[in-house]
């Protein structure tokens, strides 16, 4: 029987417990924080017919009891009544704040009935200034003061084009000063390094122009704005009276990360349309979409755009972080980082969505879980963005090293081929030289022997015209005496005619030694002048010692006996002599003619002499 009773006050508490829709929740002086959602009963109002009057005066059994942990309702067109119970149970006066942690509800009606009096109304939402809140913070904060032992009814109307969200908590002043504190420095860390992010990567981009970097840029700036938007702190201290943009801005940059990421992502990864044409083509596509959701966000209410955001943008995240796993087992190395910092993000989201359904404690590390997830992603990625900037150095300074070795090479095998030319050329000069000499000699042979009379040896007539002419002018000059000897063999045809033309030519030759063995100064030159006829140039030579070297040639032939087979015969020679020192350098002829005429006078006068006529010199009448 005592079981049976038992079990009727359970049951009888369970009913209670679920009749009373709206439990009355106490509050006491320690208590620090009180997380109300599960207390909370609320009830929709789809076509916005209710006012305070009508929902306060409704039975309790139409209240529907929230029995999460948060109250999230989804997206709705209708208005929601939220109501809870306070009660002071302390015996003191105790002040409160109940803070709304989303800022991003459009409208919040409150009403608050104190010991079942209406007291007050406070208006909050984003569709009102930033400046008009009750307490200027991110989050909607409402200060509740207790007496002692009083009730607080807390009514609030919540119409919103977000999703239905109303995380209420009830804080101790004290304590909620110290937290948010917290709070907002863990925000200002985050902001703060993207910022120094966003400068730094813009620097590097101005400085290497790499597209990379401004899609980094971009990506982390909208990352950046997104998250400020969604905390509320963009329309606190960015546009905190811009309340159209306040909510149009979550999609705006939503999108934008999305482009940036997708941009980022292609080229970060390497995903060329060359290489991967489908992932890129399927990244590019997310990338336009979302750049055509991006410019739809500035037309269309954050209703219409923020679902399908959300879809791609799962889609994209979910895509980014396969492309990058992906990458990673073909062996890219940003991919590595990529997928790193890509699942640190993600890691924060999954983070706060389990801190939301109460899996995780609710501390600051969890519910600032995107924030650091975001930090670390965006730490991760530009330490691999500089990573690859420093293997794109290396690269390019190998390439140089490279492209300086092929230059040190080329220019040693020019070097090379300027010595073997070099070389080439002074071996040919050198055998041009040879050659000249060679030549030069050969001509020498050849003049000399175009000089030489085959016969006796001796140099012939055109010898002796230039020398004749050389030596005539050269004493017209230094004004010096010049002999010429003309001498001729005695009867020479009839020798010819007797012994014949060969034993002739033998006695032509023995004339020959003859005469040079006499004529032995080298100035002086015998030349045979023709047939059996000599002459002999004696520069720098006087008359009398033209005479004296004539005798001794006359003399010497002929006391030479000339040995035949079986007799000596006996020859002689007639010499005409003449010596000048000419008074015109153009005399020559007559000079020869002068001689010629001597020698006849030796002829004429018997033979075998020698006679000289002197010059005769005419001067100019
Ligand atoms: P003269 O005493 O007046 O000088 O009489 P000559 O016979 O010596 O003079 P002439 O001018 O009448 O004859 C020259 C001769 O010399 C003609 C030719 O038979 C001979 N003679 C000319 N040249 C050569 C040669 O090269 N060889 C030989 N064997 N005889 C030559
Ligand atoms: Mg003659
Ligand atoms: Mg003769």
């Amino acid at each position: 029987m005592q079981l049976y009773l038992k079990l009727f006050v359970f049951l009888f508490s369970c009913l209670a417990q679920l009749s009373f829709a709206s439990e009355l929740i106490s509050i006491t002086e320690h208590e620090r924080r009180i997380a109300l959602d599960k207390h909370v009963s609320f009830i929709e109002d789809p076509d916005h017919s209710l006012s305070f009057e009508d929902v306060s005066e409704l039975p309790a059994e139409q209240w529907h009891n929230n029995d999460q942990e948060q109250i999230n309702l989804g997206y709705s067109e209708s208005s929601y009544w939220l109501k809870i119970s306070l009660r002071n149970a302390d015996s003191v006066w105790l002040d409160r704040i109940l803070e709304i942690g989303y800022p991003v509800l459009d409208f919040i009606d409150i009403y608050i009935v104190k010991n079942n009096i209406y007291t007050n109304h406070i208006i909050l939402g984003d569709k009102l200034p930033f400046y008009e809140r009750l307490i200027q913070s991110r989050n909607f904060l409402i200060p509740l003061s207790f007496s002692v032992n009083e009730k607080i009814d807390l009514y609030m109307k919540i119409k919103t084009s977000s999703s239905v969200q109303a995380p209420l908590e009830l804080w101790n002043p004290i304590d909620f000063h110290q937290v948010d504190q917290s709070r907002v420095i863990f925000q200002g860390v985050y902001f703060g390094i993207a910022l120094v992010m966003i400068l730094y990567n813009l620097f590097v981009y101005l400085a290497v122009s790499e597209k990379t970097y401004l899609h980094y840029v971009g990506y982390i700036s909208c990352m950046a704005l997104f998250l400020g938007s969604l905390s509320g702190l963009s329309f606190q201290y960015l546009w905190p009276t811009a309340t159209w943009w306040n909510d149009q801005s979550i999609v705006f940059f939503l999108n934008g990360v999305l482009v940036f990421g997708s941009f980022f992502s292609i080229r970060f990864l390497s995903l060329k349309s060359s290489t991967h044409l489908w992932i890129n083509r399927y990244l590019n596509g997310i990338a336009w979409l979302a750049s055509i959701q991006m410019i739809c966000s500035l037309l269309f209410t954050y209703k219409v755009m923020i679902q399908p955001t959300i879809y791609l943008a799962i889609t994209a995240c979910l895509s980014l972080l396969l492309v990058g796993l992906y990458r990673c087992f073909q062996g890219d190395i940003s991919a590595r980082y990529f997928t790193v910092a890509w699942t640190s993000m993600l890691f924060g989201g999954i983070v706060l969505a389990l801190n939301k359904f109460t899996v995780l404690p609710q501390n600051m590390i969890t519910e600032s879980a995107t924030q650091i997830g975001s930090a670390l992603e965006i730490i991760l990625l530009s330490i691999a963005l500089a990573d690859r900037l420093n293997q794109e150095k290396r690269k390019a300074f190998a390439a140089q090293l490279d492209a300086l070795k092929h230059e040190r090479e080329a220019r040693q095998a020019q070097e090379e081929t300027l010595q073997v030319q070099k070389e080439a050329n002074l071996m040919l000069e050198q055998r041009v030289i040879e050659r000249t000499s060679e030549l030069e000699d050969l001509n020498k042979r050849l003049l000399e022997l175009s000089a030489t009379d085959a016969l006796t040896g001796l140099k012939n007539r055109g010898y002796f015209d230039d020398k004749f002419q050389h030596y005539y002018t050269t004493a017209y000059r230094f004004q010096k005496p010049l002999s010429l000897l003309v001498i001729d063999i005695d009867h020479f045809k009839q020798f010819n005619d007797n012994h014949g033309h060969l034993i002739g030519d033998e006695c032509l030759k023995m004339v020959a030694e003859n005469i040079q063995h006499v004529v032995s100064r080298p100035e002086d030159k015998t030349t045979r002048y023709g047939g059996e006829e000599f002459v002999v140039l004696l520069p720098d030579t006087s008359e009398q010692g033209a005479q004296r070297v004539a005798e001794k040639i006359r003399q010497r032939i002929a006391e030479t006996p000339f040995q035949l087979a079986n007799c000596m015969l006996q020859v002689t020679v007639s010499i005409g002599i003449t010596t000048e020192t000419p008074k015109a350098a153009d005399k020559r002829k007559e000079m020869f003619d002068r001689a010629d005429e001597a020698l006849y006078v030796s002829k004429n006068n018997g033979r075998n002499q020698v006679n000289s006529l002197p010059a005769i010199i005419k001067t100019a009448s």
